[in-house]
């Protein structure tokens, strides 16, 4: 959920707003984006949200940002297709301020000038931003590789960094994500050579499937499909609007005739056929889940069919996708995927090591920032600035919230942390959750839940049957005895308390429920969520 705040007096813009899919410890929680108390604080001073590609950690958060705070919005052609979709989905599009960029570009949001510069990535239209401050010239590279030989012809601009580099750059924000990897990411052309061989060797029909921004690897599929003499189906939802939107920006390549439509998918050759489906990291309901249980409505894959993942298994996922790909070879499916010791099927889009170090070289900033990586990664690449030895006054190594300041006179301090963190949303609502919701899904999840259900009369206050406890998830059966003493701990807490109190609900739930708490964490040492219920009688 990357989002990164420029201010020079009492203007802010705002690079990038997105969202991260949660972990598994956040239950039930559907997406999470950033905390933006510190613009709402100054709402009066932001003045735009500049983006630099249409990957969700980028722009995810959007629609969520926009209905608090409608801020003009600057992106480039495809980036602002994928925006729009966002917006339209949720009502928001008639009411937002969309402004177009094209690479080489150069806008005014005074005090700042901002230059759009072309860089190579996993999906198109990417940009890195050349900031021109009061203070000095700030360069973001967003998300970048720096790829020799881009599938979509446009090269990674890298005259622009140099002319940067030359006229002398305040600070560098560089991407950190693979400074793990060492030498130079491969093109993304790399997975041409083994995607041709195994259509060419594929017995049945072939399932490729890739993030449905991978427009580079869409058209390299297309293309590829084209020379082998198959044709092309498209399934998944996000599959299709993408391949749409980049088809109707003429940003992806489709000869006619080459798509099979829907309906006609099931019955095709399948020895003329190539199917593009999303669902690589074994998401539930995406296609690809559903097809490796034959549980898809418009086809269906077995014996000699050929699936390939494109992708990078995300760790956290790889549970569910190997889970996937067994099912998969079980209906007699050859399956490949990334980690076998063949030509590369999946390339990064982020750059390596070495990549790093040539942007670096080119640039020379005063100051380095790494971002965009856990703080492991930012450590790292400033580690390999160090050994660049390109920064000419100090790498800065900053976590969420932490502000730099840069002085006139060229010198840069850390200054006191302004709120930062993450707001938890059922996407859904769009609502907020908050952290005590969490709470309780966490108890719910590892200690079970216990209702305590009594009967009082509302007037006298007396309790008229003796308490009930229903459980799940909580205790087995030999958990008997324990739940015999907790009813005997509700009937003191009851007969312990006033008519009065006896007769607020909300009091005598509150009571039985403190009691009851510590009574089975005491017993038990497990924290369920215990919710008492009083039948009136
Ligand atoms: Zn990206
Ligand atoms: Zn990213």
């Amino acid at each position: 959920m990357n989002m990164l705040a420029l201010r020079s007096g009492d203007d802010i813009i705002v690079i990038d707003a997105g969202l991260m899919f949660p972990e598994q410890e956040l239950l039930g929680v559907d997406v999470v984006i950033p905390d933006i108390t510190y613009l709402k604080q100054n709402r009066h001073m932001v003045r735009a949200i500049v983006l630099t590609h249409g990957h969700e950690d980028h722009i995810g958060a959007i629609p969520y940002i926009l209905g608090d705070l409608n801020v003009p919005v600057y992106g480039t052609q495809f980036t602002l297709a994928l925006v729009r979709r966002r917006l339209e989905e949720r009502g928001l599009l008639e009411a937002a301020k969309l402004h177009e960029v094209t690479p080489g570009q150069i806008i005014r949001i005074e005090p700042f000038q901002i230059e759009f510069l072309h860089v190579t990535h996993s999906t198109i239209d990417c940009v890195a931003l050349a900031i021109r401050t009061p203070v000095g010239v700030i360069i973001h590279t967003g998300d970048f590789k720096i790829d020799p030989t881009p599938v979509d012809g446009k090269p990674f601009d890298l005259h622009a960094f140099a002319r940067y580099g030359q006229e002398g750059v305040l600070a560098l924000f560089s991407d950190s994500t693979n400074v793990e990897r060492p030498g130079f990411t491969p093109s993304e052309r790399a997975v041409v050579v083994r995607l041709e061989e195994l259509f060419r060797a594929a017995p049945q029909k072939v399932l490729v499937s890739c993030f449905s921004s991978s427009i580079h690897r869409i058209q390299q599929v297309i293309d590829i499909a084209g020379i082998v003499g198959r044709k092309v189906g498209i399934v998944g939802r996000s599959m299709v609007t993408n391949v749409e939107i980049a088809h109707g920006l003429g940003k992806l390549r489709i000869p006619d005739g080459m798509i099979v439509r829907p309906q006609d998918i099931r019955s095709f050759d399948a020895k003329r056929l190539v199917v593009l489906a999303s669902g690589t990291q074994a998401e539930p309901m995406s296609s690809l889940s559903r097809i490796a249980v034959d549980n898809h409505r418009l086809l269906s894959i077995g014996h000699n069919d050929t699936v390939i993942l494109s992708a990078r298994i995300i760790p956290g996922n790889e549970k569910a996708i190997f889970r996937m790909i067994d099912h998969l070879f079980r209906r007699e499916v050859l399956v490949y995927y990334e980690g076998g010791r063949a030509a590369p099927i999946h390339v990064s889009g982020h750059a390596s090591q070495e990549e790093m170090k040539i942007l670096l070289q080119l640039v020379k900033p005063k100051y380095f920032v790494p971002v965009h990586g856990e703080y492991r990664q930012l450590f790292r690449h400033a580690a390999v600035a160090e050994q660049v030895g390109a920064v000419s006054e100090q790498i800065f190594l900053v976590e969420s919230g932490q502000p730099i300041e840069f002085t006139a006179d060229g010198r840069a301090f850390r200054r006191e942390p302004v709120p930062a963190g993450r707001i938890m949303v059922d996407s859904g609502s769009l609502e907020e959750i908050e952290d005590v919701v969490i709470r309780d899904r966490r108890h719910l999840a590892e200690d079970g839940v216990v209702v305590p259900i009594i009967a009082i009369d509302k007037h006298t206050g007396r309790m008229e049957t003796g308490p009930e406890i229903v459980t799940r998830g909580f205790l087995s059966d030999d958990g008997n005895e324990i739940l015999a003493r907790a009813r005997d701990v509700i009937l003191r807490t009851v007969e312990q308390s006033s008519t009065e109190e006896k007769t607020d609900w909300s009091v005598i739930k509150e009571k039985i429920r403190v009691d009851l708490k510590r009574y089975l964490n005491k017993q038990t040492s497990k924290r369920p969520l215990i919710l008492p219920v009083i039948l009136e009688v």
